[in-house]
């Protein structure tokens, strides 16, 4: 039996068909999971347009997390088309451009707020769409980058990761009674429209810091493995698993110099 079948998920953060969402998208369907999208504003269309390089169809919700009424509209929507679900992909992330780069100070609360509100407090927010839908239990995925230590240039976005971190150990907490789990996979750098975003050649930084340190090589340009994983955590089979950080590196995280 394919891995995900009859299995139902909500999948955020495709947008290009580099989106690490998108890989997962496609393991998803491939593993017999029906998916719905969700895009915003006017990356909407661009989502639609990459929806379409899909193996099946798929319906598009409307959805800024940053936007009450488009949680409420969205878990309505999903409770309509399906009544119960098993489970959400996170794969949102956003700083204003002062938050990441060369001075560190550079932003103000305001920005900052933003960062954190989109890429950290949106866990809990897909968790709020998602968890009423999910009476007998279901698997909560979120990706971030190693938070446990500071990187050239990423700035606010990796205290805005610590901070979906610790959410993610107290969403499982919360959660857990209820049969839900809920956990993050550490990517390693991989070249999207998020990553390009961060300026000052950082990317090309950590490119090559992978390049020499990941026992297992890196390439920044295949997100399989991320996907696969992601799949696997929505899969029935990291039962006992939640709370937990999975890292997606190659084993970079794991070695010195
Ligand atoms: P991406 O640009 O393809 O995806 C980011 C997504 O966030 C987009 O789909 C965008 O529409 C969505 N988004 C932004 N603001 C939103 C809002 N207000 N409401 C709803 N959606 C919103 O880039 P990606 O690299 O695939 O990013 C997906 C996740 O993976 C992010 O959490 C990112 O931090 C994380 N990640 C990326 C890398 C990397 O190197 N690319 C590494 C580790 C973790």
């Amino acid at each position: 039996m394919a891995l995900l079948e009859g299995k139902k998920f909500l999948i955020t953060g495709v947008l290009t068909a580099d989106s690490l969402a998108f890989g997962v998208a496609q393991f998803a369907q491939r593993e017999g999971a029906e998916i719905v999208l969700s895009g915003f504003g006017r990356a909407m269309r661009l989502t639609e347009r990459t929806a379409r390089r899909l193996d099946e169809p798929v319906e598009i919700l409307e959805l800024d997390v940053t936007d009450p009424e488009h949680i409420e509209r969205a878990r309505d929507q999903l409770a309509t088309k399906w009544g119960t679900m098993d489970g959400a992909l996170h794969a949102i992330g956003f700083a204003p451009e002062k938050c990441l780069g060369e001075d560190f100070f550079a932003p103000d609360w305001e920005d900052v707020s933003v960062a954190m509100h989109v890429s950290a407090y949106s866990l809990r927010s897909v968790a709020d769409i998602v968890t009423p839908l999910m009476p007998t239990g279901g698997s909560i995925v979120g990706l971030t980058f190693d938070a446990e230590m500071a990187w050239p240039l990423y700035n606010w976005m990796g205290v805005a990761k610590g901070a979906l971190e610790s959410l993610n150990r107290y969403l499982a907490r919360e959660l857990g009674p209820k049969n839900i789990r809920v956990n993050l996979v550490a990517a390693g750098p991989m070249r999207t429209v998020a990553a390009k975003s961060i300026p000052g050649g950082a990317f090309n930084v950590l490119d090559d810091a992978w390049a020499q340190r990941a026992p297992l090589g890196w390439d920044v340009t295949d997100s399989e493995g991320v996907a696969r994983s992601c799949v696997a955590l929505l899969s029935d089979w990291l039962p006992q698993t939640t709370g937990s950080v999975i890292h997606v590196d190659g084993g970079f995280h794991a070695i010195g110099v």
